[in-house]
């Protein structure tokens, strides 16, 4: 009676690791498609280091380099049109908010530092009370 035993509690072993395993696991991290492209872009960039390598110690002929190269390049602006369609994909989203505009803080000469009056552009004197205006310098 072991052997059966054994076998049945393998099989729901199996089973239990078959069935239960997958949900438990997380999902393997997405690997960001930026580090994918720059991978690549790195990768063209190398080769076309080598290439001119090559090509100046003479180990290419010209007809050779400038072929691989083309390939190259054209390869290269394949990986740049994708990072930036990538790019404006990200931006469209909501999720990547653009940072906020910087403009509390207006430059010395926009505000009177007698009255307190603001201006849109920088002013000697102050257009409210005549006084002078700190313009940094
Ligand atoms: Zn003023």
């Amino acid at each position: 009676m072991i052997i059966p035993i054994t076998c049945v509690v393998a099989i729901a072993v199996i089973a239990f690791i078959l069935g239960v395993r997958p949900k438990d696991v997380p999902a393997p991290e997405p690997v960001s498609p930026f580090q994918h492209l720059d991978e690549r872009k790195a990768a063209i960039y190398e080769n076309l280091r080598d290439l001119q390598f090559e090509y100046r110690v003479g180990k290419l002929s010209d007809d050779d380099y400038q072929s691989t190269k083309k390939d190259l390049q054209k390869e290269l602006a394949r990986v740049l049109a994708e990072v930036d369609k990538l790019k404006n994909g990200a931006a469209s989203q909501p999720a990547a908010a653009p940072p906020p505009p910087a403009k509390a803080v207006a430059p010395a000469g926009m505000v009177c530092p007698s009255c307190g009056a603001k201006f849109a552009q920088e002013l000697k004197f102050c257009g409210e009370c005549g006084k002078p205006m700190k313009v940094a310098l």
